[in-house]
This record gives C-alpha cells, sequence and structure tokens, in this order.
C-alpha cells in the first residue's frame, strides 16, 4: 500500500467527524511523507497546523494509523511548504492514479476510462432489490456487444447504479487487455458535446468515442430538454450500436418516464434490455454493511449491524455514511459503541427530514413536468388530474394533513374530491408495482432533496 492509500481512508474518517470548515483548515492539505521504524510522519502547511494537531489529533492519528499499518508507534507532524511532489503518483497494475492532492472522489481512478477501480462486482451485494440488474451487467462484461444492447438500469439516488456500470467496466478491462472503455456521466457528455458543437470540433469529439467497445453514460435523465445535444448522442448511439460496440446507460427513471425526450432516442433506450434498481430489504441491507465492515476493517456486531440497518432505510449511499460515522467513533475511543451511543450518532445523521405542503406540491410537478397553476386549477387533463391527485394522497400519507386543509391548499377543492383522490392512489399503490416505484422515487426525492 502507498503512503497516500493509507492516509486517504484516514482523512476520509477525520471528515465525516468533523465540521466542513475545521477540516479545510486543519486536514485538507496534509499528506504521509513516510512510516518507517513504527513513525508516521505527516505532512502540514504550516507550524499553526502542526501545533493544532499535535495537541488534538496525536492520539488519534496514531489510532487510524495503526487500523491500516499495525506497526505504527508514533506520529510527527512537520511543516512542508510545497504541495506534495507529483512525482509520488504511481500508476499502479490497473492504471489507476493515486498519491498527490487529488480530492476524495477522485481519488482513484483511471485516466484514460474514467472509472474508479473501487466499484467492483466482488464487493457488490446482489438481493431482490438488484438481482435482474446485477444478472444483466455481468451478462454484458462477460460478452461486450451480443447479450443485451443497451443495458438500460434505473433507480432512485444511492441505489447502486454507478456502482453497477464501472463494476461492468473494470471487470471488462480485466478480461479483455485491448477493449476500450468508457465511462462518462451525462452532464459532463453533455457539455463536451455544447463546447464541440459551438468550437466546431464534433468530428474530434466523434473520434474519441466512436470506437470504445463499451461506451458507458451515466445519469441520461439529464439529456432531458436538450435537443441539439439529443440529436449527437442519438448520433453517436446509432454508430456504436451497428458496429455492435456495446452501449450501457443508468437513469433515474424508466425511459417512458424521462421528459422531454425524443422518441427516436426513447425507442432506443427501450431496443435492449431494461432492469430496476430499488431498496433493499432488511437482510440485504445488513450484508451491505458487512461488505462495507471488511473493506473498513472493523467488525461491529451483529446487534449493532441491525440498528444500523433498521434505522437507515432510504438508499445505500446513506446507509455507508452511517457506518463511518459509527465506525470513526469506534476508532477514537478505541471499543465498540454501545447502544445508546449508536442511537444517538444515528439520530443525528438521520434526522426526521422537514418537509412542507410547499415542498410536496413543487417536487411532485418537478417530477411530473407539469405547471404548479394547473395543479391548482380546475383541469380535468388525464396529465393534471394524475399527480394532483399523487399531492393529495402524499400530504395525507406523508404529513397526516386532514382532508379540508388539503382542499384548501389544493385550490380550494372539496374535502370529498381529496378523499376520492386518496382512496383511488391507494388502490392503485396495491395493485399496480410500477407506479409503487414511480411513487417510491418521488417519495426519494422529496425527502433526499
Ligand atoms: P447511484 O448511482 O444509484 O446513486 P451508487 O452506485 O453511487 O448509487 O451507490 C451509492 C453507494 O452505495 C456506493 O458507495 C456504492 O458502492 C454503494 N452500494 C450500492 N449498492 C450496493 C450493493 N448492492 N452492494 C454494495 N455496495 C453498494
Ligand atoms: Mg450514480
Amino acid at each position: 500500500m502507498t503512503n497516500e492509500e493509507i492516509w486517504q481512508p484516514i482523512l476520509a474518517q477525520i471528515r465525516s467527524n468533523v465540521s466542513p470548515a475545521i477540516f479545510a483548515t486543519w486536514f485538507k492539505s496534509t499528506y504521509v511523507i513516510s512510516i518507517e521504524g513504527g513513525e508516521a510522519t505527516i505532512a502540514v502547511p504550516n507550524l499553526l497546523a502542526k501545533e493544532w494537531l499535535e495537541q488534538k489529533y496525536r492520539k488519534q492519528t496514531i489510532g487510524f494509523l495503526r487500523s491500516h499499518n499495525e506497526s505504527v508507534r508514533e506520529v510527527f507532524f512537520r511543516v512542508v511548504k510545497e504541495p506534495p511532489p507529483k512525482t509520488e503518483k504511481i500508476k499502479s497494475a490497473n492504471g489507476a492514479i493515486s498519491g498527490g492532492q487529488l480530492g476524495f472522489d477522485e481519488f482513484k481512478f483511471n485516466k484514460d476510462t474514467n472509472l474508479n477501480p473501487k466499484y467492483d462486482f466482488d464487493c457488490f451485494i446482489v438481493g431482490l432489490h438488484n438481482e435482474l440488474a446485477h444478472a444483466a451487467a455481468v451478462a454484458v462484461a462477460e460478452k461486450p456487444g451480443e447479450n443485451y444492447n443497451p443495458l438500460f438500469i434505473y433507480g432512485g439516488v444511492g441505489l447502486g447504479k454507478t456502482h453497477l456500470l464501472q463494476a461492468i467496466g473494470n471487470e471488462v478491462i480485466a478480461r479483455f487487455k485491448n477493449k476500450k472503455v468508457r465511462y462518462i456521466p451525462m452532464e459532463k457528455l453533455t457539455s463536451e458535446i455544447i463546447t464541440a458543437i459551438r468550437g466546431g470540433t464534433i468530428e474530434t469529439l466523434r473520434a474519441k468515442y466512436l470506437d470504445t467497445a463499451v461506451f458507458i453514460v451515466d445519469d441520461v435523465q439529464f439529456i432531458s430538454g436538450k435537443e441539439r445535444t439529443q440529436d449527437e448522442f442519438f448520433y453517436i448511439f446509432n454508430t456504436l450500436y451497428n458496429k455492435n460496440l456495446q452501449i450501457v446507460l443508468s437513469s433515474d427513471r424508466a425511459p417512458k418516464a424521462i421528459p422531454e425526450i425524443s422518441n427516436r432516442l426513447r425507442s432506443r433506450f427501450e431496443g435492449g434490455m431494461i432492469a430496476d434498481v430499488s431498496l433493499p430489504d432488511f437482510e440485504t441491507r445488513v450484508a451491505i454493511l458487512k461488505t462495507k465492515c471488511q473493506q473498513l476493517n472493523i467488525s461491529f456486531s451483529d446487534e449493532i449491524l441491525s440498528i444500523i440497518a433498521s434505522s437507515v432505510q432510504s438508499n445505500i449511499r446513506e446507509l455507508e455514511g452511517a457506518l463511518t460515522k459509527l465506525a470513526a467513533h469506534a476508532k477514537f475511543k478505541n471499543v465498540a459503541p454501545t447502544m445508546e451511543v449508536c442511537q444517538t450518532i444515528l439520530s443525528s445523521i438521520n434526522p426526521k427530514k422537514i418537509i412542507n405542503v410547499k415542498k410536496i406540491i413543487q417536487d411532485t410537478v418537478n417530477f411530473y413536468d407539469i405547471k404548479e397553476k394547473d395543479i391548482l386549477s380546475d383541469s380535468r387533463k388525464k396529465e393534471i388530474v394524475k399527480p394532483r391527485q399523487v399531492i393529495m394522497y402524499l400530504l395525507r400519507e406523508e404529513m397526516k394533513s386532514s382532508f379540508p386543509f388539503i382542499g384548501r391548499k389544493m385550490g380550494d377543492k372539496d374535502h370529498t374530491t381529496v378523499m376520492h383522490a386518496y382512496k383511488k392512489i391507494s388502490n392503485e399503490l396495491k395493485e399496480n408495482e410500477t407506479f409503487k416505484e414511480e411513487i417510491n422515487l418521488l417519495k426519494q426525492k422529496i425527502y433526499n432533496s
């Protein structure tokens, strides 16, 4: 392991334990100079930081270092004016860059493919919620261009889409040394396309993508409403497709639910395999936590893992966040947290989100891509009636508002109208699985934004 590989996860743990200001002031520019003979030397940018860290963080830093390298007995902070040497950057076997002053998120990724090697199939837990998406991803990685083209994976935030997409890329690289893989988020591709159109360099851009064996585009819903980008993307898509090159896409919703995309693009999206990822059940959440514990090199009792799994249900990213916090706590204190400590920490990171009428209305109209004034009007158009009933339902279900109150907020409707809407949506949720998913996604948007 390089010094940087040891230091980055430690910094990440510290970061989740101190305020952003403290982190930026004292920790951000630190790096490991050496670990030798049980002594670690950390570079700090100035004398103040040196003193502060020695007084407040010496012990904890040793503890953290020890969890990665047991030989460490002492830590020294040394003032170093210049930034970490660029030559420290080394290329590991898979071409990942490490070292230097990279930010956390871009800490380790491959420059050519844009892939982060930490996302692989081995550390991806399969449960009922992602079985199909996982199976399809593996099939595609084994035989790119031959199984499903495109593979379209969709689902709400933090449910593992990016992980799966990148795992496909990493697996292809591992299996086929000479296949070219590229991963790019749609937001970035959009800006590349716009820049290329403006600068008259569209041919260069095409050349960059048209020979990729596996082209992976994350969060394609961002193409909504962007006509020129859609045209260009359609061109790239078709060219790759016709050459039997693999295309993998993700989105926060199914193709048919992405507003403002051309029909021809939508039908391309729907032309291969569509698989969704949803919320993992309790057992799977525990299994995910166990894997993450191994990665963090920490062990927690089943009881603690159960508490985390039952109190964080929103998505896997938050589940990880909760675990990292508890792990950092345990390492600082050098004992496993008590149940009480767990409860306190968990309730501090997972406070009941504050939602209000306005937010429910706003998020719902955005979600369905309609106007607020239409919702409050008396319009009987189908595309308006449904979202209006959904809002009424959510106001009742999530905020426990009274029917007359909801009626008033919804443009002075009668309370019987609201009752009818509530019943209608409740019934449909029982019968229609797709609709249930849609409402779950909407709820995620309301609670997560
Ligand atoms: P999305 O792209 O759907 O928003 P991510 O792929 O970024 O979600 O996942 C969020 C976090 O949860 C990542 O750190 C990812 O590694 C982790 N994660 C998601 N699903 C799984 C899984 N099935 N097993 C292990 N880790 C997972
Ligand atoms: Mg993602």
